[in-house]
């Protein structure tokens, strides 16, 4: 038997540990794992120099549709190889599918009406494999849910709890007209996350309900007292969210989701408040999956770059808080990471002025993540001892992929997997610049050092990025249309 490629010489990473050996690819899918002198026979060889093998970074958390659709769905994915990530999962409002987020319509709509074209944004421009996470900002799009699993492949679904109480409470908040950005300037209530919850809990694995976590209400309060002290910093932006406000929304829609039997996911876990509720709810015996990201592990409130460009809801925090989130990734109380990647120019964002005449405002100042947060992970947690490759594995790859029910489909080294790879110099230490990353974009991690980088990805056995280089073409990346029934993907 001839293979389509082997990859000799790679350490292969494993929840299980390393192996030393390599990986036989044919027709796009991996067929056998062995050592150098086991391999069959290939039409091209590739010599990994014993540099570190990964499966292809899954990330969960990404937000397309800030600019035009398809463009981001384009620049964003091919960008996107340069940090080892071979699938993305866009979170996406229904108004904004397909348009800009300028040009969208004030209100949400049917994904009847805007799927479509989303999807053939992905078929047509995606430098990397996409999936959906669908907002849920209404009862007609609640009581959709059946239909989006069953015709659109769409198993997870977002529900914006920050945002829920409409422009009046985004303006409160100082966040401007943010809710009508999202879709709902009159919000949506519990009601709204009730029925969502019950019919993804009908649809059964792996439906899953994800929640932005943070109660915008009392942030208001926290926010007027900030704001008449006059502070203008990053640290004042963390403080005007407290860790309870997350603590607070976790503990009270886990219990919707027990009552309901719906499996929870909490993106962007960045307190030690909200760690401990999902700690306690797991205990309780709700079905609970915490993720973080490197902005809320690494990047602190005072010190860092991008200082006054990080802010985001919800807020960089302390070192204190980093230490006690890698021991929660460390210990799996936290299982996945993801990036919250929003592509935004500089200028959109609100720099430094964080308050103007007395008064902040929300500007997005949302950043690009996917290129950087498998090199600042391993900068910052292998190389200092915070967590292990294993567990870089696990919550990169593996628990990302269980998560979007694309397991094992993606998120393993394994025989019938999609062959999509990143292979690792773990010496190699790049600074985050626009042409290191492929983005003129708000980077979190612009200007620092990281090291462990990306040498070579490769989506479906392809080689899509090579040396600093973007080899993969748009249209390479498919739509990832899953599966209910069980919780694994279907092989
Ligand atoms: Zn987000």
């Amino acid at each position: 038997m001839t293979v389509d490629l082997v990859i000799k010489n790679c350490n292969i990473v494993s929840p299980e540990g390393v192996f030393h050996g390599g990986i036989a690819i044919d027709g796009g899918k991996i067929v056998a794992m062995a050592s150098n002198s086991n391999l069959p026979f290939a039409s091209r060889t590739i010599d990994a120099h014993d540099h570190y093998a990964f499966p292809g970074i899954i990330d969960p958390h990404t937000h397309p549709g800030k600019r035009d659709f398809a463009t981001d769905i384009k620049n964003e994915s091919l960008a996107a190889l340069v940090g080892g990530v071979t699938t993305m999962g866009a979170i996406i409002k229904s108004s904004r599918m397909g348009v800009g987020w300028s040009d969208a319509p004030p209100t949400s709509v049917s994904y009847k009406q805007t799927f479509p074209a989303a999807e053939s944004a992905v078929t047509s421009s995606a430098g990397i494999d996409v999936y959906f996470n669908f907002g849920i900002v209404n009862d007609e799009q609640a009581n959709e849910i059946p239909f989006y699993v069953k015709e659109y492949g769409v198993t997870s679904f977002k529900f914006y709890l920050g945002y829920m109480g409409g422009d009046r409470a985004s303006q409160r908040a100082g966040l401007g007209n943010f809710s009508s950005r999202l879709g709902f300037p009159d919000g949506f209530d519990d009601g709204t996350v009730y029925l969502g919850f019950e019919n993804i809990a009908k649809a059964g694995p792996p439906c899953i309900a994800h929640i932005h976590a943070e109660n915008m209400e009392i942030v208001r309060i926290f926010f007027e007292r900030a704001a008449t002290q006059g502070n203008a910093d990053l640290a004042m932006w963390n403080a005007r969210s407290p860790g309870f406000c997350e603590a607070h929304h976790i503990r009270s829609y886990a219990q919707l989701a027990q009552l309901t039997g719906c499996p929870l996911y909490v993106v962007h876990l960045s307190t030690t408040d909200g760690l401990d509720e999902v700690i306690r709810a797991r205990r309780e015996g709700v079905n609970i999956t915490a993720e973080t990201g490197p902005q809320w592990l690494i990047i602190d409130e005072m010190d860092d770059p991008p200082g006054f460009w990080g802010k985001v809801n919800p807020p960089i925090r302390d070192r204190a808080t980093h230490e006690k989130l890698w021991v929660g990734l460390r210990d799996g109380d936290i299982s996945c990471t993801g990036t919250d990647h929003v592509p935004n120019m500089k200028e959109q964002c609100h720099g430094p002025e964080l308050m103007t005449e007395g008064k902040a405002s929300y500007k997005g100042t949302g950043g690009v993540g996917m290129q950087t947060m498998f090199p600042a992970l391993l900068s910052e947690g292998v190389r200092k001892g915070r967590i292990s490759l294993a567990r870089i594995v696990e919550t990169c790859c593996q628990n990302n992929a269980f998560a979007a029910g694309l397991f094992p489909k993606k998120g393993a080294i394994t025989p019938g997997a999609d062959a999509d790879l990143v292979i690792v110099d773990m010496k190699l230490t790049k600074k985050v610049t626009p042409e290191v990353i492929h983005s003129p974009l708000n980077a979190f991690f612009e200007g620092r050092e990281l090291t462990g980088w990306p040498v070579m990805t490769f989506l479906h056995g392809e080689l899509g990025f090579e040396d600093g280089e973007i080899l993969a073409k748009p249209g390479a990346g498919k739509y990832l249309r899953r599966i209910a029934g069980s919780q694994c993907y279907p092989m």
